[in-house]
């Protein structure tokens, strides 16, 4: 199977599950660029600071410091045969940055989760995640014991970026920004758009059988 994939999708949209499933399947980094730049806030890092309020009001991080920690991350060496790239490149300038940087060795595959906007304010509004990552929704995947990781026993928490009016900001960036990188891999003939409602098992499905055939 194709080992260099990106995954886009809206917030809330599925991406990081997905993309962990996949990553664990294929064996190689599952790279998410929302959790990486969450541990340089945690760290209180230069970057981690000035990537913060950004992040809070739900706007894209300036392109240089997101394209920086995602160019050093793909040349660590557990990414030498494979990657999947979750939240980046976000806009078109990141895609042109994502091949610049990896000269022939792009992704060979582009997942585009689809979902309606009522589902993510949905899902996003009663997110919980853990501090390794796991995630629940109250509603659809709520934890065995209110408020812990099923996983790793860790007390679950709610993103600072879940805020409605958050939310929203994301959700109008992801289509002024983001939609516009979906041609831009459409013409490299790379693009597959996959329904992502549903549960996390029926999208994974999906997404295998698509990349399965190309
Ligand atoms: P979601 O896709 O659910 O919004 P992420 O965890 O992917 O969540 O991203 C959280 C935040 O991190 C974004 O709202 C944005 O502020 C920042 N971010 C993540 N990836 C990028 C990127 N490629 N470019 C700019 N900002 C980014």
């Amino acid at each position: 199977m194709l080992r260099r994939l990106v995954i886009l999708g809206p917030p809330g949209g599925g991406k990081g599950t997905l993309a962990a499933r996949l990553a664990g399947r294929l064996g190689v980094p599952h790279i998410s660029t929302g959790d990486m730049l969450r541990n340089e806030v945690a760290g209180s890092s230069l970057l981690g600071r000035r990537a913060h309020d950004y992040m809070n009001a739900g706007r894209l991080v300036p392109n240089e410091l997101v394209t920086e920690i995602t160019n050093r991350r793909l040349t660590e060496p557990d990414a030498g045969d494979g990657w999947i790239l979750d939240g980046f490149p976000r806009n078109l300038t990141q895609a042109r940055a994502l091949d610049d940087a990896l000269a022939g060795l792009g992704p060979q595959a582009v997942v585009v989760l689809e979902v309606p906007d009522k589902e993510v304010v949905i899902r996003i509004g009663g997110r919980l995640t853990c501090p390794r990552g796991h995630v629940y929704n109250l509603t659809r995947s709520p934890p065995r014991a209110p408020g812990i990781c099923d996983i790793d026993g860790e007390q679950l928490h709610q993103r600072e970026d879940a805020a409605h009016d958050v939310v929203l900001e994301r959700i109008a960036i992801y289509k002024r920004a983001t939609t516009p990188v979906f041609d831009y891999y459409y013409n490299e003939g790379l693009l597959y758009r996959v329904d992502g409602m549903g549960a996390p098992d029926e999208v994974y499905g999906r997404v295998i059988k698509v990349l399965e055939n190309p």
